[in-house]
C-alpha cells in the first residue's frame, strides 16, 4: 500500500436461494443484513453496514448448511 492512501475494504453478503432452508439463524444473528421473506433469507443491503461485520460473520458461522 502506498503511503498516505487508505485501504477501502467493504464487506458484502449473499444467500444462495437454493441452499436456504429458512431456519432464520442468519436473521437472528444479523438482522441488519438478513431478512426472512416467505421463509427464505434475503440480503437487504448492498454492503454490510459499518459495525455489523462481526454479527454478519456470526450469521455465516451459524447458518445451516
Ligand atoms: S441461516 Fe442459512 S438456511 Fe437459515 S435462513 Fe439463513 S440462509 Fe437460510
Amino acid at each position: 500500500m502506498r503511503k498516505g492512501r487508505s485501504l477501502d475494504l467493504r464487506m458484502m453478503a449473499s444467500v444462495g436461494p437454493k441452499l436456504c432452508a429458512g431456519c432464520g439463524a442468519c436473521e437472528e444473528a444479523c438482522p441488519e443484513v438478513f431478512k426472512l421473506v416467505d421463509r427464505l433469507a434475503r440480503v437487504g443491503v448492498d454492503e454490510v453496514p459499518p459495525g455489523a461485520e462481526a454479527s454478519c460473520l456470526t450469521a455465516m458461522e451459524t447458518a445451516a448448511p
